[in-house]
């Protein structure tokens, strides 16, 4: 039997930890950690890490900035936060490869899908930086285009909630969770899962989604080895 191969997409967030800018080393070693801790498993590791702990293109464009330039800004954002993760994998031992949508050939390797997956089938995680390399578009899509080209099994969301709600839990203490819900109840509802054009592109290619907290301790660990975290979106 093959193994399962999983995208985990990590916000900038995610490795900011409570700082309110930039990396918290404490969250890379934790996330390294746990990343290990089931390297041992049956199971090919990819990751899209976002940006938005550095720069997110829209708010360049609040201070008047050019759209495209401030995206370019934002997935160089991207390419900083996956070599953070490559080191710190590597410290503990985790053999990885950074693959760029933007080339950067002195830096990392430039994305070619191929070349992904003999690294994944090889066991090496593999870590995509730089989104989709195009404008106009968030990580959250990059990581359903990836999971999509790769043929993974699933998408694992790693938020700040501990899965999809019907209202901000943060805002609305008696917000409902749900369990599992539908694509198309997640588009029709405008619930905060992902953006409307990654959502659709799982849709399309039935690739599942998992929503659900990097806050608890371990719940990394516990959603690449298959137990029951967070919200299912089928
Ligand atoms: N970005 C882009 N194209 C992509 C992916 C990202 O232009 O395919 C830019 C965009 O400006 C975005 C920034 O990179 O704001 C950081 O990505 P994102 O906001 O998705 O990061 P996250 O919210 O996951 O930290």
């Amino acid at each position: 039997m093959s193994s399962r191969r999983v995208l985990l997409k990590l916000s900038g967030e995610a490795l900011m930890g409570k700082k309110g800018y930039g990396l918290d080393p404490e969250v890379l070693t934790d996330l390294a950690r746990q990343i290990y801790n089931v390297s041992n498993e049956d199971i090919q590791i990819a990751i899209v890490v976002g940006g938005g702990n550095i720069f997110r293109g829209l708010s360049g464009v609040a201070l008047g900035m050019d759209r495209a330039t401030a995206d370019h800004m934002g997935m160089l954002a991207t390419v900083i936060n996956a070599l953070a993760l490559q080191d710190a994998l590597e410290r503990r031992g985790v053999q990885t490869r950074v693959q760029t949508a933007i080339e950067i050939r002195e830096v990392a390797e430039p994305y070619i899908r191929r070349r992904a997956i003999r690294h994944l089938e090889k066991g090496r995680v593999v870590i995509f930086a730089a989104g989709t390399g195009s404008p106009y578009f968030t990580t959250d899509t990059a990581a359903a285009l990836r999971a999509a080209e790769i043929g993974a099994d699933v998408i694992f969301k790693a938020t700040s909630v501990d899965g999809v709600y019907n209202a901000d839990p943060k805002l609305n203490p008696g917000a409902v969770k749900f369990d599992k819900l539908k694509y198309m109840d997640v588009l029709k509802e405008g619930l905060s899962v992902m953006d409307t054009t990654a959502i659709s592109m799982c849709m399309d290619n039935k690739i599942p989604i998992v929503v659900f907290s990097l806050l608890e301790p371990g719940n990394i660990e516990k959603a690449l080895k298959g137990e029951k975290v967070g919200t299912l979106v089928y």
